[in-house]
């Protein structure tokens, strides 16, 4: 018990560092930019290389979920392992989980090693977006939120594809 306490102080306490550096080096910018910044980068993503990073949030802009994550932590596969038994972690048949959800602290967590793809990675943070909006740990609910965030982010890869041919020309 005492690990599962330390481990969830650890994260949270991690992630206050975090934010707290980013809004020391953010210079200020008008009202508009600030909004925007908040509606799109308002969690932390923590342990992502920066191609992780910008592939995630990009990926979340375009599904623009009903509820945001507050931070998203990328961890090699041992500590991924270790997080989700702590977490007591039940992963129901089916359901290949590279990423799991810690809803009380709304914290992703995302196996780093596991992920496999960038399509695979959009596809199953469309669910983990869909255990946050619903605010439940039930797959099927996860699922319902999850297909119009896919449908989202398959339109949204579709015009960027467009853009490029275009631009191609
Ligand atoms: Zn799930």
């Amino acid at each position: 018990m005492k690990l599962v306490i330390a481990t969830v102080l650890f994260f949270l306490g991690f992630a206050q560092i975090c934010r707290g550096q980013t809004n020391g080096t953010t210079n200020p910018v008008n009202s508009q930019e600030s909004a925007a910044a908040f509606s799109t980068n308002s969690y932390a993503v923590l342990g992502a290389t920066p191609q992780q990073e910008a592939l995630g949030r990009s990926q979340i802009q375009a599904m623009q979920p009903d509820a945001l994550p507050l931070r998203i932590v990328f961890l090699p596969h041992w500590k991924y392992v270790d997080t989700a038994r702590i977490f007591r972690l039940h992963v129901p048949a089916g359901f290949t989980s590279a990423l799991f959800t810690h809803l009380p602290s709304r914290t992703v967590f995302i196996d780093a090693d596991r992920y496999v793809s960038d399509e695979s990675l959009g596809y199953w943070l469309a669910h983990e977006l869909g255990h946050l909006a619903t605010n439940s740990v039930k797959e099927d609910d996860a699922e319902r939120a999850a297909r119009k965030y896919r449908k989202r982010l398959e339109d949204a890869s579709k015009r960027a594809a467009l853009k490029q041919l275009q631009s191609a020309r």
